[in-house]
């Protein structure tokens, strides 16, 4: 499976990008844009905590409107072990892509400005030249995005990164919150009454295996040559999320490593060391399973 597979109704040819190219130096079938079932009037909906507001492209400079969350109503609940956020009512992971209608530049929220002249250039050859402008972002803004939409805006922002030439841990990144929203694709899938055996949920289970194994190989790199902070998190925070993502991926001793050095640091605060434990007892009991 191309890695990209779902560009190509943005007019972006990506299947020459696979996997081995992601980290280097310097297609599939078309999702089905489906409305989830209508909520009782009165019940607060995800569109509850969203409004319009208008943007400028750094690349093209033209200002485009954008869907925003209104961060003072959000009521935060516990996060994932892995530090997936979670929100009453909202994802608002959905939300944090910009991008651009005009000339295709799409980047995460906290990057989108930061560009480069030399990396305007890029977008402007690999992006812009090849960018359709896509239907439903051009129409209306939705009143909230589907999973499906929310997964293709942060593939293009991928895309748009690798031709940046951006940071290793910004990729990185990009595909992390690839695989958390299609891990959030299968539990809206579940809660519509699908099953671990159909055909929808597999996929998705299996494109968040894939984009998950791509965020933990960046991160490793990124936290190697990149300085702290990393996508904002301090090197606490990095060792926990990449502990959590080894053990996720069946990595027991990189998680036992990562879990030994919270334990014993001297930075890491009571939760981190709570969580860290917590992770060392479920490692130990999949060991013990294993035999
Ligand atoms: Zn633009």
């Amino acid at each position: 499976m191309g890695l990209m597979s779902g560009l190509e109704k943005f007019g972006i040819k990506a299947d020459q990008m696979d996997m081995e190219k992601l980290y280097e130096k310097g297609s599939g079938t078309k999702p089905q844009q489906q409305a989830p079932t209508p909520k009782p009037a009165q019940e607060l909906t995800e569109a509850d905590f969203l409004y319009d507001k208008t943007i400028e492209c750094p690349v093209c400079q033209k200002p485009f409107p954008i869907r925003a969350v209104k961060t003072s109503k959000l009521r935060r609940l516990p996060p994932d072990a892995d530090l997936r956020p979670h929100f009453s009512y909202i994802d608002t992971l959905k939300y944090e892509v910009y991008s651009c209608p005009y000339c295709g530049y799409t980047a995460m929220t906290r990057y989108f400005e930061h560009i480069s002249s030399m990396q305007r250039k890029l977008i402007l050859q690999e992006v812009s030249s090849k960018f359709m402008e896509e239907d439903h972002i051009m129409q209306p803004l939705e009143s909230y995005y589907s999973y499906d939409m929310a997964i293709d805006r942060y593939k293009l922002s991928l895309f748009n990164t690798v031709v940046k030439k951006g940071q290793t841990s910004e990729k990185a990144y990009n595909c992390l919150k690839i695989a958390w929203l299609c891990r959030s694709k299968c539990e809206e899938l579940l809660a519509e009454g699908e099953t671990e055996d159909s055909a929808s949920v597999q996929e998705a289970r299996k494109e968040e295996r894939t984009f998950y194994e791509q965020a933990y190989e960046g991160f490793v790199k990124a936290m190697a040559s990149e300085m702290y902070p990393i996508c904002g998190m301090d090197q606490n925070t990095m060792d926990i999320l990449i502990a959590e993502m080894a053990f996720g991926l069946g990595k027991y001793d990189v998680a036992s490593r990562y879990v030994s050095g919270i334990l014993v640091s001297q930075t890491a605060n009571r939760s981190m060391k709570d969580k860290a434990y917590n992770l060392k007892e479920e490692i130990v009991k999949v060991i013990k399973k294993q035999g």
